[in-house]
């Protein structure tokens, strides 16, 4: 093989230096050639040089069969035109794509300069950044977990693509950061001092009333209550017939079929709930109905309280505080 000295070697090319011209399939019956240089069409003849001249090989590699499909590429500091197969033809088109990827690459250094200016800017910047971020990234260790899910996934995805976020965004990222770790300690104290369900069929229940929801499901909505026994652990399930009224607070008993949780022993599930009653003294003996005016009138009376004064008529069955 004679060693060459043409600028098309593969290894010497510079894909800034082409401009592709023309696409032709050679065939020799119905091949076409489509130019994208009108001028270039008219002057092509006298311009061909190398292997494709010779034995219709490419002028890059000078190698492979007679080339059918091939491409004409301009050469602009030599003013010569090559053509080639379709693997030096990538090879030579590659200076479009080249110069989009450094552009993107240099866009990306861009807007991270600007981040990281931005986060140095301000504290708060910083921390609502890194907050935000942690708390995207356990969410991915959470399985069903989607990244796209979720404000804070936004406001990250928005530092990183745009290099800022609005000041209104940083400071609901930052109360969501407080009372989300407020909300842990809270939980972590409560657990702390938590002992482990008492399951069972018939588990007879007595404690505060911590809150009292509605819950939606696809089986239908429904009054749901956590109650922390006093034996020091927590169960939830439906309000029981014969508490209606109840409400945060309150002190009520109940016997049911209580479930462990299978994340959290000191929680539980009742089910089957039967003989709810009140048990606070101002309370207990009364229906649900006398219950439910006595906190109506309660309600109205701001500052009375549960200890004051009540009466019962029970030919009505209104409930009404006595006169102060
Ligand atoms: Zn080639």
């Amino acid at each position: 093989m004679s060693t060459r000295s043409d600028p098309h070697r593969p290894s010497d090319v510079d894909p800034a230096d082409y401009r592709l011209v023309c696409q032709f399939d050679d065939h020799h019956e119905d091949g076409y050639a489509y130019w994208l240089d009108r001028e270039m069409e008219l002057n092509e003849a006298d311009k061909f040089i190398g292997h494709y001249q010779g034995n219709g090989y490419c002028d890059v590699c000078g190698t492979g069969s007679r080339i059918r499909y091939g491409f004409i590429f301009y050469h602009t500091p030599s003013a010569q035109t090559v053509v080639v197969g379709s693997e030096c033809a990538a090879l030579l088109g590659l200076s479009s794509k080249d110069q989009a990827e450094q552009r993107k690459v240099r866009e990306a250094a861009r807007i991270t300069a600007k981040r990281d200016e931005w986060l140095a800017a301000d504290a708060d910047h910083r921390l609502a950044y890194d907050w935000a971020k942690m708390m995207v990234e356990l969410g991915q260790a959470v399985p069903g977990y989607r990244p796209s899910d979720g404000w804070r996934a936004k406001f990250v995805t928005g530092v990183d693509r745009y290099g800022y976020s609005t000041e209104k965004f940083v400071a609901s990222i930052l109360r969501d950061r407080e009372r989300t770790l407020e909300r842990a300690a809270l939980d972590a104290e409560r657990k702390a001092t938590r002992c482990p369900v008492i399951a069972g069929d018939g588990i007879e229940i007595a404690g505060e009333v911590l809150s009292v929801k509605l819950h939606e499901s696809d089986f239908g909505d429904r009054i749901v209550m956590t109650v922390k026994d006093d034996r020091g652990f927590l169960v939830w399930g439906s309000r029981p017939a014969g508490i209606s009224s109840v409400e945060v607070g309150d002190r009520v008993g109940l016997v049911a079929n209580v479930e462990v949780s299978e994340k959290d022993e000191t929680f539980g599930f009742f089910k089957r709930p039967r003989k709810a009653a009140y048990l606070d003294s101002e309370l207990s003996g009364l229906s649900d109905d006398e219950v439910g005016e006595f906190k109506r009138c309660n309600g109205e009376r701001e500052g009375k309280g549960l200890g004051a004064e009540f009466m019962h008529q029970p030919e009505t069955g209104v409930v009404y505080l006595s006169a102060p």
